[in-house]
């Protein structure tokens, strides 16, 4: 999970929620069209990208606009921008499991809940060299991390799939890193930033970890 700095609201949705009157009361419902789709692509682009939860590579039209608390229980959050993330799914397909956003569905408990909009995010998780992800062995951080992994699916097969490919892609079919700590170091730098387009790699995080741990085990 990747940390997720919001700014401001962006027009588009402060417009649309501008135009309340006696009559007329915006919803997310309400909010369709080109004014959706600009919304939503807002999202994407200040992600870096990537889903909120897993960190795959998203677009518009595989992705959906991810309420992170619960318009059930929390409608009047439904059009609150900080409430509002872009997640990986949009049709799921059949026999296709539902992870991240899809996952989650209704579910929401603070406490238990990590927010990819606190700044520690990724301290919550380890990962694996064949792409598993761990809730953190800190004792405060674990259960929360256990009880995200199990209600967001981030531990299901098609998920650690996509990141072992993604930790394969610089380790290599061996799955060794033969490289030097200041090689490692600039993979460091070029995984913790976006390319000059505003992209994130996917699963960055992930791999940072790999580093990271590669870094403390070899020259630590
Ligand atoms: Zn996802």
């Amino acid at each position: 999970m990747k940390y997720i700095r919001k700014t401001t609201e962006p027009e588009v949705l402060a417009n649309f929620k501008a135009q309340a009157n006696e009559d007329w009361q915006p919803n997310y419902e309400l909010l369709r069209g080109e004014d959706k789709k600009q919304f939503h692509q807002h999202l994407i682009t200040e992600q870096g990208h990537i889903c909120c939860y897993c960190g795959e590579r998203i677009v518009r039209t595989d992705s959906h606009i991810e309420h992170f608390q619960p318009q059930t229980e929390y409608p009047h959050l439904e059009l609150d921008y900080f409430n509002l993330l872009a997640s990986c799914q949009q049709k799921i397909q059949p026999k296709e499991p539902r992870h991240c956003g899809m996952g989650k569905g209704d579910w929401f408990d603070d406490r238990l809940l990590v927010s990819p909009l606190i700044a520690d995010c990724g301290e919550f998780f380890e990962y694996t060299v064949d792409g598993q992800i761990l809730p953190t062995r800190e004792p405060e951080k674990a259960e929360r991390a256990t009880e995200t992994i199990e209600r967001l699916s981030l531990n299901i097969r098609k998920l650690q799939a996509t990141r072992a490919s993604a930790i394969e892609g610089i380790y290599g079919e061996e799955l060794e890193l033969i490289l030097s700590e200041d090689e490692i170091d600039k993979l460091i730098h070029y995984y913790s930033q976006t390319d000059n387009e505003g992209y994130y790699q996917p699963y960055c995080q992930t791999i940072l970890y790999m580093l990271n741990q590669e870094k403390m085990d070899r020259f630590k």
